[in-house]
């Protein structure tokens, strides 16, 4: 018989969530063990924007309006991409996704992840204090490109819009932009909004990872390990470990994309789905680097100056998670990208893929399992997951050890599919 070992909680997936909420369980007394079958924070946590998007009041709804789904459905739009037959298996998700970004509705969602957003910064300072990676944050905000005057006109518009969230930004045209933006060739755009809320890391893995070490250095368990090996009996959750077995009364599942493949096992089913996304490094050319992360929102990507070099991370792929990658997408965004600021050789053999994990109504899982009362949710964080990883680890934490929690679990609860 293997030897047996006890934990308060097992927390399975070491991404930004799963580490997060490992952090807060522990700062709450309990002794915890992280598992994941790789190195923490090296999947989805490692791979984004590096975006800390506090002015992301609204969640990313499914367009409503002709002229951007007739862009969308000629399959040609660099922003968003689809598989057919990914498509045609999607489609019950995206008709909720679409139900669900009915303004009324869109904006219940907004309200209800709004107290989560508005501390995203905060939660991630702290972490960031005490784990030394305070020199990966930029306070700078982020830059939103738009290359003609109609465009940069309606996003004046919507802008104004959210005056009520108090948030800070300035409307460029092209020559103040290019003082922000030296490396910006000439011509390119015709403005931009700059939001100045917003922080960015320039290596999120690492971030994730220090989070982890800070974890470990607390003295809390980080394990290698599979989360399919989760059993449950009279006495709570069993996990195989190398040739030891953990014992916990308490489970979180945190596993980012792959969660549903664990609840599945367990007796659940989410709609939860995939908007993947690729990234590629560039080399610095001509001494041009984004001053701020520049988000090309015609074609959907990102520039960011990043530890590695310049990121480019792109717009939507609809497609099965493990599908093979096409490059369809990235070539296209590179090719724009060239055009706004010079570029330098690609530094990746191949280019990174990931898939953001989303479910229809656009708002996480946090909480207790509707049948089982010794196993929690953290997942299901979409464009955000980054940006709400700490918070949603407070906000968990304390459900799970009956404080008071600082909003309405409600929206989040996994009973509401
Ligand atoms: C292209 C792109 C750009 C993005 N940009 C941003 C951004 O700028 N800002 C932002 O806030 N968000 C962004 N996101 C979204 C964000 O990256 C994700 O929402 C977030 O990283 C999800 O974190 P997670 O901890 O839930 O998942 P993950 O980071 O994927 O962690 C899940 C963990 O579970 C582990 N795991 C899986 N299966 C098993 C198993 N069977 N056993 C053990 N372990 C297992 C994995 O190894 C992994 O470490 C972006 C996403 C993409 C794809």
């Amino acid at each position: 018989m293997s030897p047996e070992r006890q934990a308060d909680v097992i927390v399975l997936g070491a991404g930004i969530v799963g580490v997060s909420v490992a952090l807060h369980l522990q700062e709450r007394g309990r002794s915890v063990l992280l598992v994941d079958r790789g190195e923490p924070g090296a999947e989805t946590s490692h791979g984004n924007a590096g975006l800390i998007e506090r002015s992301s009041v609204i969640p990313y709804a499914f367009p409503r309006d002709l002229p951007t789904l007739a862009a969308f459905a000629s399959n040609r739009s660099i922003a968003v991409r689809y598989r057919l037959g990914a498509l045609l298996r999607m489609a019950p998700w995206l008709a909720r996704y679409w139900w669900n970004s009915a303004p009324d509705r869109l904006d219940r969602s907004g309200r209800a992840i709004l107290p989560l957003i508005e501390r995203c910064i905060d939660e991630h300072q702290r972490w960031a204090k005490a784990a030394g990676t305070e020199a990966l944050m930029r306070g700078e905000g982020w830059i939103e490109l738009y290359r003609n005057h109609r465009s940069l006109q309606r996003a004046a518009e919507a802008a104004k819009e959210l005056a009520a969230h108090g948030l800070a930004y300035d409307l460029l045209d092209e020559a103040t932009l290019r003082t922000r933006e030296p490396g910006l060739l000439p011509g390119a755009v015709a403005g931009a909004v700059h939001w100045r809320d917003p922080v960015t890391v320039s290596d999120p893995g690492a971030v994730t990872r220090a989070y982890a070490t800070l974890f470990t250095e607390r003295g809390g368990r980080l394990l290698r390990a599979d989360a399919d090996s989760l059993q449950h009996d009279d006495a709570g959750w069993r996990l195989s470990v190398d040739a030891e077995e953990w014992r916990a009364p308490e489970a979180v599942v945190a596993l980012g994309p792959w969660s549903n493949d664990l609840c599945k096992r367990l007796g659940y089913r989410f709609p939860l789905s995939f908007k993947r996304g690729y990234h590629m490094h560039y080399a610095v050319a001509e001494g041009a680097v984004p001053q701020h992360p520049l988000c090309d929102v015609q074609a959907g990507f990102v520039l960011s100056r990043m530890e590695r070099g310049i990121r480019l991370t792109t717009g939507i792929e609809l497609a099965g998670r493990d599908e093979p990658s096409d490059s369809w997408q990235l070539d296209q965004a590179e090719r724009v990208a060239r055009r706004l600021m010079p570029l330098g050789p690609r530094l990746d053999a191949e280019p990174w893929r990931g898939a953001r994990p989303c479910l229809p109504d656009m708002l996480p899982i946090i909480g207790r399992a509707p049948r089982h009362r010794s196993l929690w949710f953290a997942f299901g964080h979409a464009h955000h997951g980054f940006t709400l990883g700490p918070v949603t680890g407070r906000l968990l934490a304390d459900a799970m050890t009956n404080q008071p929690t600082f909003c309405d679990l409600g929206p989040f609860a996994a009973d509401r599919f």
